[in-house]
């Protein structure tokens, strides 16, 4: 790679501190948070447009999630299109295993999760982005080719620019073709037991908590959404999941008849406002390494949780302040190693999440004993407090 890098056209490199692929929350967060560091920064999406306002699927934004999106300025936006989530209650076939709200734990700083579009927070995110001078945002580009030297990642593009990056991030997801690019594998592993979800006006006079009830091997999750709904996640028995095949609304229904009346008789008057039935197939993946280089994988490009833990959009925000933070740091001093940080800090604790869930019983196997103390027990501290070394990292001043 050398200073004078030229398109087939003839064109010079673009030049930039930052280039990040993906046109999610996590790349947008990551963008925005490179930008205000006062760095150059070019975002580059493979869609043609970013995910309107109120689409997407509503994942639950935890406090501490919350409160990294608070400092950027988005809280109040967010807040009047979200739902908040009081806390969760988490029933085995004898009664309450574990019942928490957030109110419940001194000097939380937000006493409710939030569960809000993807497309909401997109929105709200890329108008902040678009409003930095330092930032620059493309959308339908791919990257076709990288290279990197010790001076910076060079970049092609679909039209066949030329992006000269200091650092380069793959937040483009799962099949994360720049992480592909740059030689990172990935080990995915399948929990091998589905779910159907379904999307339907919430059951009136509830309590706004997600609700957990494992007769076991079943276990049914309800959680509120925005604009009085809430989204049904039903997890069954192996026969059961034979004959919900495609997922048939009604057979969805007389299921969870036996674990749930009240929501079985509701969804049968709802139908005409229900979605339809769709299967979730719950898998892990992890990334043999955060970074090669300067080039840094965030989000579900590095790491993949299972749904019902709640944690997927969460740790990949949260990852996103930890990785900016550490960029920062290399730009600054013009030192890549400080880059490392941000893998230093986020992966163990990332993969930790992973272990906790690949060795919960429940969500692996068919297993007839609910889990002693409630699926949720072990994520109630990262539902509600930042990983103490992030929070550490992100005091820190470059
Ligand atoms: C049913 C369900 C419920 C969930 N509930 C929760 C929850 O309650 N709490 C929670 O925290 N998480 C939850 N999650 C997980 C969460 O939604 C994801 O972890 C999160 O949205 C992933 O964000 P991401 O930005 O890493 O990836 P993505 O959202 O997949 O974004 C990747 C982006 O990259 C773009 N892209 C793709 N290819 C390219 C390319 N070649 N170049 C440039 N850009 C490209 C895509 O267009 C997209 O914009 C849930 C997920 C599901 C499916």
């Amino acid at each position: 790679m050398t200073p004078d890098d030229q398109s087939p056209a003839g064109t010079a490199a673009i030049e930039t501190d930052v280039f990040v692929a993906g046109g999610g929350s996590t790349a947008l967060f990551a963008a925005l948070l490179v930008a205000r560091a006062g760095h150059s920064v070019l975002l580059v999406t493979a869609e043609p447009e970013f995910e309107p306002a109120g689409a997407g699927i509503s994942p639950l934004v935890a406090p501490p999630t919350l409160g990294l999106l608070a400092e950027q300025g988005l809280e109040e936006e967010i807040l009047g299109s979200g739902q908040r989530v009081l806390g969760v209650d988490d029933h085995g076939p004898a009664g309450l295993l574990h019942g928490w709200r957030y109110a419940d734990f001194p000097g939380i700083t937000r006493p409710y999760g939030l569960t809000l579009p993807t497309g909401t927070l997109v929105q709200a995110l890329l108008r902040r982005l678009r409003a930095e001078p330092t930032a620059t945002v493309r959308t339908n580009a791919r990257v076709t080719a990288v290279d990197q030297d010790d001076n910076g990642v060079l970049l092609t593009l679909t039209d066949s620019a030329l992006v000269r990056a200091r650092y380069a991030v793959a937040a483009d997801g799962r099949r994360s073709p720049l992480r592909d690019l740059t030689g990172i594998s990935l080990h995915e592993a399948s929990f091998g037991r589905p779910g159907w979800l379904v999307a339907a006006p919430v059951v009136p006079d509830r309590e706004p908590v997600a609700l957990v009830r494992h007769p076991a091997p079943q276990v049914l999750f309800t959680i509120p959404t925005p604009n009085a709904s809430m989204a049904v996640v039903w997890c069954p028995g192996p026969q059961q999941a034979e004959a919900l095949g495609q997922g048939d609304p009604e057979v969805f229904a007389a299921q969870i008849k036996a674990v749930d009346p009240e929501l079985s008789d509701w969804l049968g008057k709802v139908r005409d406002r229900t979605s339809p039935v769709f299967r979730v197939d719950f898998s892990m993946w992890q990334a043999a390494s955060w970074r090669a280089g300067r080039v840094l994988l965030l989000g579900e490009a590095a790491h993949g949780l299972h749904t019902l833990g709640g944690q997927g959009l969460n740790q990949s925000v949260q990852s996103a302040a930890s990785l900016a933070h550490a960029l920062d740091d290399a730009l600054t001093h013009g030192d890549p190693s400080r880059a490392g940080a941000y893998e230093r800090i986020r992966r163990p604790f990332v993969e930790r999440l992973q272990e906790l869930q690949w060795s919960t019983p429940a969500l692996r196997s068919y297993s007839a004993e609910p889990p002693a103390r409630g699926a949720h027990e072990d994520f109630v501290d990262v539902m509600t407090n930042l990983q103490p070394e992030l929070a550490a990292q992100l005091r820190t001043t470059v």
